[in-house]
């Protein structure tokens, strides 16, 4: 199909697009890789007056990294951060789960912030954020604010992005106390995937000090999984039975649903046995 008419804007400054956000932006679509929103329009899923292209915008595709902190600019292409070396240092579990983004194609024109600004519950990088306990930067004409991903995400494709912001930048915390894994379970190799998880582990004498445990597909946006994050704490990580506890802890707190990929029973399984692995992992045990 072909899209609904609109109009198209092309600001050339940061300034312009949010100028143009102010005006219409009830009535618009920001597009940035456009490889969720051109298909949304062709299906006519989404009816915007106005679409807003803001590829033209200068300074946008910034990669920053500083001790602490991996700050993207939101125009980022997925491929570009997947190859980054200084990225790969610093935190591998969030070079891995680029990778694990779709298609090379897909990710040559997939942005960062198009990717966490669509919500999808399946996406892996939402996921990754929530295990950073991360942040995202968002833009109007009035200023910036810096919103935490536990308050930006609110449901299926919602997020508490007001509709005169653009999300310009996104942040992910890189404590150097904490090992973080991350791995998804999906039909294909570029599939959405019916599950996946992020494990971050900080250890004090061989004893764990904090973790932190997030997962994807399997509610209505990523969440944190509290009851295995405790059962973690204070536990020795060499002990293989502590960690299959924190596991199993992880299958109960979760409340998947039943869809056409797989049951909440399966779905719970999956999970159950992302955490065991990342956590052998992370333990030094090949999984
Ligand atoms: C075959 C296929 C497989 C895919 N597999 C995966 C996958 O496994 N994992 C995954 O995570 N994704 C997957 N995707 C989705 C892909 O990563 C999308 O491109 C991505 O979700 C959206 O990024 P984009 O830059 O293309 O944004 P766009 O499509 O341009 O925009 C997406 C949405 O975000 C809004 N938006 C964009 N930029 C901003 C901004 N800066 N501020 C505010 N709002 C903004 C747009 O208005 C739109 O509503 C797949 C896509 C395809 C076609």
């Amino acid at each position: 199909m072909k899209p609904p008419v609109f109009e198209y804007r092309d600001p050339r400054s940061l300034d312009e697009a949010l100028g143009l956000l102010d005006e219409h932006g009830d009535d618009s679509s920001i597009l940035a890789g456009g490889q969720s929103l051109i298909p949304l329009l062709n299906l006519r899923l989404a009816r915007p007056d106005y679409v807003i292209d803001i590829n033209k915008v200068p300074g946008l595709d910034t990669i920053e990294v500083s001790p602490g902190c991996v700050r993207v600019g939101a125009m980022t292409r997925i491929r570009r951060l997947e190859r980054d070396p200084q990225i790969r240092a610093v935190a591998p579990a969030l070079a891995d789960a680029f990778r694990n983004i779709a298609h090379p194609q897909i990710r040559s024109r997939t942005t960062i912030g198009g990717n966490i600004s669509h919500a999808d519950p399946s996406s892996e990088l939402p996921g990754v954020l929530a295990a950073y306990d991360g942040r995202v930067q968002l833009t109007s004409s009035s200023g910036s604010r810096w919103v935490s991903w536990a308050d930006f995400f609110v449901t299926v494709f919602t997020t508490t992005r007001e509709s005169n912001e653009l999300l310009t930048a996104v942040e992910f915390p890189t404590d150097q106390n904490f090992n973080y894994e991350f791995e998804e379970i999906a039909r294909r190799p570029g599939d959405y995937p019916l599950a996946g998880v992020c494990t971050g582990i900080s250890l004090d004498g061989g004893r764990v000090r904090a973790a932190r445990l997030s997962a994807i597909a399997i509610a209505d946006r990523p969440i944190r999984m509290t009851a295995a994050e405790s059962a973690l704490v204070g536990v020795d990580f060499s002990n293989a039975a502590a960690r299959q506890a924190a596991s199993q802890a992880a299958a109960a707190e979760i409340h998947p649903m039943d869809d056409e990929h797989g049951s909440a029973a399966f779905r719970r399984g999956l999970v159950s046995t992302l955490v065991n692995r990342t956590l052998d992992r992370l333990a030094g045990v090949s999984a």
